[in-house]
C-alpha cells in the first residue's frame, strides 16, 4: 500500500482499477532534412496541423448539451492556437533554417513557449503552458502516427477504470467521458487547470498535480481516489479498502439525501424562512451556487483580481469579472466586496516587512491609501450596477471617519461617471462588513449610513479573541461560541433590526451545521456560505425550532454551555 497526495477535485471517493494511458510522445526523433526535401517536410508539418484541426473540430461537434459549459471554450482555445503563427509559422521557419525534421521543430518551438508561460507568476497564465503542451502533443502524435488518448478503448479491459496520465487535454477528457470513468489522476495540473475544471464539471472525482502518479502506479493496480482530500491510495490493504467502501457509501447516501432538498424551501420547523446565499471567490463559481439554488451571492471576494500577477487589474478587468457574475446569475443579487488585501491576502509587492499584517493596512484601509488601485474597482462596480442586481460591500470597517471617506469617494466617482455619461444604478445598495469588534460594538452608529450589514466572523473571532487566523499555534483558542463572539453578533443583529437594514452572516460559521442553530437563535435570517455547505445547512435549518434555538443561545450568551 502506498499513498500519494495532490489537489483533490470533487466531493466523492472513487475505487477502481488503474488504467495508464499511453504516455505523451516523449521520444522525439531528430534528423537532418536535406535541402531538396525541406518543402516536403514543411508539407508534412502542415498536414499534421491540419489533421489536428480536423480531429479537434470533430471532438467539438461531439460535445453534448450535458457536457460542462467550459468544454466548448477549451476546445476553441486550442483550435485558435493552431492558427497562431507561433505554432503555425515559426516551426516551419525552424525546419527551413535549421534543416531539422518537423517533430524537432515543433518540440523546440513549444519548449521555448512553455518556458515563458511557466515563468509567469499568475497561476491562470501558467495553465496556458499546459494548453501548448496538449496541442503540441496532438500534433506530434499525428506526425509520428501514434494513437491518440481519445481513441484508446479503456472499457474493454476494466469495468471500473481510474485514468492515470501525465496530463489530460480537454479533448481527451471529453472523449473519455462516455466510457464510464470512475476517477482521474494526473501528474500535471493544479486546481484551476482545464482537466480539473472539466473533471469537476463531469462529476468525476479526480486528483491532479500528483507529480509522479504515472511512475508509482502500475496498469491494473487497485486505486482509491479521494477527491475531497486529494489522497490517492495505491494497492490498499483489506482494512483500508473496507473503510473507504463504507465511507464512499455514506458520502453517496448523504449526497443523495441532500440533493433531494435542492428545491425544498429553507424554512425552520416553526416557519422562519432563512435566506441561503453563496460565497464565491471566482466568477465561474456562480454555476455551482445556482446548482444548489442559492438565493444569490452573499459575498463575492474580489482579491483574485489582484493576487499572483505583476500588473494591477484595470477598470475593464474588474468590469468584465463583474459582468461574468451578473450574466451567470439569473436575476439573483450579488454582493461585491471591495478589495480586502493585506493580512492573509498580501499583494506581491516585495514589501513583506509589515509589522503586524492583520492589524495593519488591510481591507478598506489599504483601499483608501491606494486610490490608484481602488478607484478603478469602484468605477467598475458602479458601471456593472447598470446591468444587474449589484450591491457593494466595504470590508474591515473600524471607524466612522473611514466610512465617511469611502462614501465621499463613491459620491465623487458617481459624479465623474455622470459627467462622462456612463450609466450606473444611483440606488445601488452599499453595505459594510462587521468584522472588527469596534464596528460590532458601535454597529448602531454605522447602521444609519449603510444599506446592509454582513458579519464576517472569520475576522471578528480573530480580533475578539486576539488569535491571528493564520497562526497555527493559537488555533486551539478559536472558539466561535465564545460568549464575547456571540454578544458581538447579537449587538450587530440588534442594531441592524433597529435601523431596519438587512444583516447577513458570511463567515465560515454560517456553513457549520453545528453552529447554525445558535445563529438563528441570535436572530440571523440570512446566511452566506461556501456553496458546498449550502444543502447541508438547509437540511439542518429544516430541523430547527427557532424558539428552542433562542433558549439555547441565551444560555450560551451568559457563558453556560448549552
Ligand atoms: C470573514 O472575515 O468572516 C469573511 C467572510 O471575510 P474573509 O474570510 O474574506 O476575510
Ligand atoms: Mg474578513
Amino acid at each position: 500500500m502506498l499513498s500519494l497526495h495532490g489537489s483533490g477535485i470533487g466531493r466523492e471517493i472513487a475505487i477502481g482499477t488503474a488504467c495508464l494511458l499511453p504516455q505523451e510522445s516523449s521520444n522525439i526523433p531528430e534528423y537532418l532534412i536535406p535541402k531538396k526535401h525541406i518543402s516536403d517536410e514543411v508539407h508534412r508539418l502542415r498536414a499534421a496541423i491540419a489533421a489536428t484541426r480536423i480531429q479537434m473540430i470533430q471532438i467539438r461537434q461531439q460535445i453534448t448539451s450535458d457536457s460542462p459549459p467550459e468544454a466548448t471554450g477549451f476546445i476553441e482555445a486550442h483550435l485558435m492556437m493552431l492558427d497562431d503563427p507561433m505554432l503555425a509559422q515559426q516551426p516551419e521557419d525552424l525546419v527551413a533554417t535549421h534543416q531539422i525534421n518537423a517533430e524537432q521543430a515543433i518540440a523546440r518551438q513549444s519548449k521555448s513557449l512553455i518556458e515563458v508561460f511557466e515563468a509567469m507568476e499568475d497561476e491562470y497564465l501558467r495553465t496556458k503552458g499546459d494548453d501548448i503542451r496538449q496541442v503540441v502533443d496532438r500534433i506530434q502524435r499525428n506526425l509520428m502516427g501514434i494513437d491518440h488518448i481519445s481513441n484508446t478503448d479503456i472499457t474493454s479491459e476494466f469495468s471500473d477504470p481510474i485514468i492515470v496520465a501525465r496530463d489530460l487535454a480537454p479533448a481527451d477528457t471529453l472523449a473519455l467521458k462516455p466510457r464510464h470513468i470512475r476517477g482521474i489522476l494526473t501528474n500535471l495540473g493544479g486546481p484551476i487547470s482545464h482537466s480539473a475544471i472539466l473533471a469537476s464539471g463531469l462529476g468525476i472525482p479526480a486528483v491532479v498535480g500528483l507529480h509522479a502518479a504515472t511512475l508509482y502506479i502500475s496498469h491494473g493496480d487497485k486505486i482509491i481516489v479521494d477527491g475531497r482530500t486529494g489522497d490517492v491510495i495505491i494497492a490498499p490493504d483489506k482494512n483500508t479498502l473496507t473503510a473507504y467502501r463504507k465511507l464512499k457509501k455514506e458520502i453517496l447516501e448523504n449526497a443523495r439525501k441532500l440533493a433531494a432538498l435542492t428545491k425544498s424551501p429553507s424554512v425552520t420547523l416553526d416557519g422562519h424562512r432563512i435566506n441561503l446565499l453563496a460565497n464565491i471567490d471566482l466568477p465561474q463559481d456562480v454555476r455551482q451556487a445556482l446548482n444548489v439554488r442559492a438565493a444569490g451571492i452573499g459575498l463575492f471576494r474580489t482579491e483574485f483580481l489582484y493576487l499572483n500577477r505583476q500588473k494591477m487589474p484595470t477598470e475593464n478587468d474588474h468590469f468584465n469579472a463583474y459582468m461574468r457574475v451578473i450574466r451567470g446569475l439569473k436575476k439573483q443579487p450579488v454582493i461585491i466586496r471591495t478589495m480586502d488585501l493585506g493580512a492573509d491576502k498580501q499583494l506581491d509587492t516585495g514589501n513583506e516587512s509589515v509589522v503586524n499584517p492583520s492589524l495593519g493596512l488591510r481591507g478598506i484601509r489599504m483601499s483608501l491609501g491606494n486610490p490608484a488601485l481602488f478607484i478603478p474597482q469602484l468605477r467598475a462596480i458602479l458601471r456593472a450596477s447598470a446591468h444587474g442586481r449589484i450591491r457593494m460591500m466595504i470590508p474591515m470597517m473600524s471607524s466612522l471617519d473611514e466610512l465617511q471617506q469611502v462614501l465621499n469617494l463613491i459620491k465623487k466617482t458617481r459624479k465623474e461617471l455622470r459627467e462622462e455619461n456612463i450609466p450606473f444604478n444611483p440606488k445601488m445598495p452599499i453595505g459594510g462588513m462587521i468584522e472588527v469588534p469596534a464596528a460590532a460594538i458601535s454597529a448602531d452608529l454605522f447602521a444609519p449610513h449603510l444599506d446592509f450589514f454582513s458579519i464576517g466572523t472569520n475576522d471578528l473571532i480573530q480580533y475578539a479573541l486576539a488569535i491571528d487566523r493564520v497562526d497555527d499555534e493559537v488555533s486551539y483558542l478559536y472558539d466561535p461560541l465564545h460568549p464575547s463572539v456571540l454578544r458581538l453578533i447579537e449587538m450587530t443583529v440588534r442594531a441592524a433590526d433597529k435601523a431596519d437594514i438587512p444583516v447577513t452572516l458570511c463567515g465560515e460559521m454560517a456553513g457549520d451545521p453545528n453552529l447554525i442553530e445558535v445563529l438563528l437563535g441570535l436572530g440571523l435570517r440570512q446566511l452566506s456560505m461556501d456553496t458546498a455547505s449550502l444543502l447541508e445547512a438547509k437540511s439542518v435549518i429544516r430541523r430547527i425550532n427557532v424558539s428552542e434555538a433562542k433558549k439555547k443561545t441565551r444560555r450560551l450568551l451568559s457563558g453556560k454551555h448549552s
